[in-house]
């Protein structure tokens, strides 16, 4: 039987990266913990990227924010705000003199009904200003889950659920916190398996990421404070 002299240590051998893929448990608590502490460390602080001064103003910047950047929102609330300040003068406003304003945003016929539309609903039901729960906060027309949860989230500090947009979506599935390809059940996914005090901060954190470093095509992978946990098919570099 072949004997180690004293002093020497038997390495391990490295696992081949189809296998070590196979035996691990991506949704070990140990991870991700440890992945959770990696993005809070990366980007500490971080809040919602789009202007606003209320609840109102976020409501409409994140339905604006559908199909757009959030930097092109940003350009353009402004002068929206300034024209129609509160609920109550977006809801009297025509629908022509929001189009106009939004114009640049993309898709602004049907993000003008849903403005203006939110905000009767706003002004009728709500007494002028946006509900604090999820179900009556989902009673205002173009606001559907995710807005719901940025607003809840960012601006309340609700924790109901968890906003998932395109970078969450494909962030979460690099990083195999879920197999699913549709925000709702993504978002289930998320709910089971972060803590609830983590769910606002995970997607802002999460969103930043997927702007900064680990876009859609050709994420800087080597750039990556993940890299480590990171078994994604598509990664453009790999240390393991
Ligand atoms: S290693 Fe690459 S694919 Fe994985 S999270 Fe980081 S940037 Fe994205």
């Amino acid at each position: 039987m072949a004997t180690l002299k004293a002093g020497t240590k038997k390495k391990a051998a490295k696992k081949p990266e189809k296998e070590e893929r196979e035996s691990r448990d991506p949704l070990d608590p140990k991870r991700i913990s440890s992945i959770l502490k990696i993005l809070e460390k990366t980007y500490p602080n971080v809040v919602c990227a789009l202007t606003h001064r209320n609840a109102w103003e976020l409501t409409v910047a994140t339905i604006l924010s559908a199909q757009c950047t959030d930097v092109r929102v940003n350009l353009v609330t402004p002068a929206l705000f300034r024209a129609f300040p509160t609920p109550k003068a977006m809801a009297a406003a025509s629908l022509s003199e929001i189009e106009d304003l939004i114009r640049t945003t993309g898709f602004f016929r049907n993000k003008a009904k849903s403005i203006k539309g939110a905000a009767q609903v706003v002004v009728e039901e709500f007494g002028g200003k946006v509900p604090q729960t999820m179900e009556e906060i989902l009673q205002l027309p173009g606001v559907a889950r995710k807005t719901a949860n940025v607003v809840l989230g960012s601006w309340y500090g609700i924790a109901v659920g968890v906003v998932v947009d395109t970078h969450v979506m494909r962030l979460s599935r690099r990083l195999e916190l879920t197999r699913e390809t549709t925000p709702p059940k993504i978002e289930q996914d998320l709910m089971k398996i972060l803590p609830q005090d983590r769910w606002i901060s995970f997607s802002h954190e999460l969103i930043h990421h997927g702007r900064q470093i680990c876009f859609a095509r050709k994420p800087r992978c080597i750039d990556c404070s993940l890299e480590k946990l990171c078994f994604s098919s598509d990664k453009t570099w790999t240390s393991h």
